[in-house]
């Protein structure tokens, strides 16, 4: 797939500072010490709505993740699915009256448009389920080969992963059992389908039956289980070991469990990531925001209401993005206001020294990205700037390079 268009990332004079970022696996901040080329894989859409303002606050923290590495002087190879294929998008598409395939394409060109609007890097490699079923397929063949997948024996010869095939189920999440079985249920997993092994097992190839879209293969027809869309397009792009897994929190089980043990049986190697990183949940007014409760924020509504995407791209960094948190009306009012100041003071001709606040601004955002410290940092500079004034002619054209750089925000 087409991704978005590029954005521009300026450099920025002075010293860069080195990321750490909370790995879910260790449970701790450690440090990422990507090569020349840094790898980060974050999980895409499934295209059935538009992007809610939680999609939205995932991709801004793995887009400074990016930008991060960018300063330190990495190439980085990001890489994003699209799951243009999957039970929820034919369940909207039957609930609608819809062409599954028309509401995928309409869903995945609006995320690009607010993905764009936010000014997130793009992916190098934007990649779709569909598109990607040949070598989904080669790879289901080969799990069934190594004894890691097997066939349910009835009607419908769906294929299944042996969920400790690959020896280290479990360390990315490190959920006991009984979370694992409630996340499973929960979240896409069909722990009561008769003939499987073991509750826990994932779907890899889901037989086709009457009225569901499936693709010829020689596993027969059928089509792709979503864990393995991401082990398999992750691991033939960024190879087995890259820098960063990336996701909503609501993504640590079952899918990034299996992603990892796909791929760690697929090639006999450990682990998957270095990294699995993980944003909080977007609440509304202190509720969760969810399908369910039909209170999603849409980033494209917010557009249509003329709203500054930079407003909300402020809003969503003044909270810390491991936190589960809420998006309020004040929250956007006060992104807002943070905007027309921080653009006043970068106007001005001259500004007390802004060497001090981008070492700040780099500082916060290495140690596991804490944005709101980084906000901060800028704002006691504007406050300077605006109040107290000062004789540098470069530090306005500083601010904005580096508010632009490694915050994402063009003033
Ligand atoms: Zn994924």
């Amino acid at each position: 797939m087409q991704p978005w268009s590029s954005v521009p990332v300026p450099r920025v004079p002075g010293t860069p500072r080195p990321l750490r970022l909370f790995d879910t696996s260790a449970g701790e901040v450690k440090p990422t010490e990507p090569g020349p080329v840094a790898r980060m894989y974050v999980c895409g859409i499934t295209p059935y709505d538009a992007t809610h303002l939680g999609h939205a606050a995932t991709y801004l923290a793995f887009d400074l993740v990016h930008r991060v590495w960018l300063d330190n002087g990495h190439q980085v190879h990001y890489v994003q699915n699209v799951t243009d294929i999957d039970d929820p998008l034919l369940e909207r598409a039957e609930r609608d009256n819809e062409d599954w395939v028309v509401l995928a394409m309409r869903e995945t060109a609006l995320f690009r448009e607010d993905m764009e609007a936010l000014r997130v890097v793009p992916p190098a490699d934007f990649v779709g389920a569909v598109e990607s079923i040949p070598e989904i397929v080669e790879s289901v063949g080969k799990l069934l080969a190594s004894g890691a997948a097997y066939r349910v024996d009835d009607e419908y010869p769906d294929v299944y992963f042996r969920h400790q095939a690959s020896g280290h189920f479990g360390y990315e999440s490190n959920y006991d059992g009984e979370t694992m079985a409630a996340f499973f249920a929960e979240r896409g997993g069909d722990p009561d389908r008769a003939g499987k092994e073991h509750p826990l097992d994932a779907l890899l190839w889901r037989a086709a039956r009457d009225g569901e879209p499936s693709w010829e293969s020689e596993l027969g027809p059928g089509r792709p289980g979503w864990h393995l869309e991401c082990s398999v397009i992750a691991l033939n792009r960024l190879g087995l070991g890259f820098d960063v897994q990336g996701g909503g929190s609501d993504l640590i089980f079952p899918h990034h469990e299996f992603s990892a043990a796909h791929a760690e049986s697929l090639t006999g190697e450990f682990p998957f990531a270095k990294h699995y990183v993980h944003a909080g949940m977007i609440g509304l007014d202190g509720e969760k925001m969810s399908k369910s409760k039909g209170n999603l924020v849409f980033v494209s509504r917010l557009r249509g209401d003329r709203v500054d995407p930079m407003a909300i791209r402020l809003a969503l960094l003044d909270g810390h993005y491991r936190t589960d948190r809420s998006w309020t009306a004040d929250a956007l009012t006060a992104g807002a206001a943070r905007l027309a100041r921080w653009r006043q003071a970068v106007e001005l001709e001259s500004a007390p020294s802004a060497e001090a606040a981008v070492a700040e601004l780099r500082e916060r955002l290495s140690d596991d990205l804490d944005t709101q410290q980084a906000l901060r940092a800028i704002d006691a500079w504007v406050e300077e700037a605006l109040t107290t004034g000062g004789s540098d002619a470069e530090a306005p054209q500083l601010i904005r390079t580096a508010v632009d750089a490694l915050l994402g925000v063009e003033l």
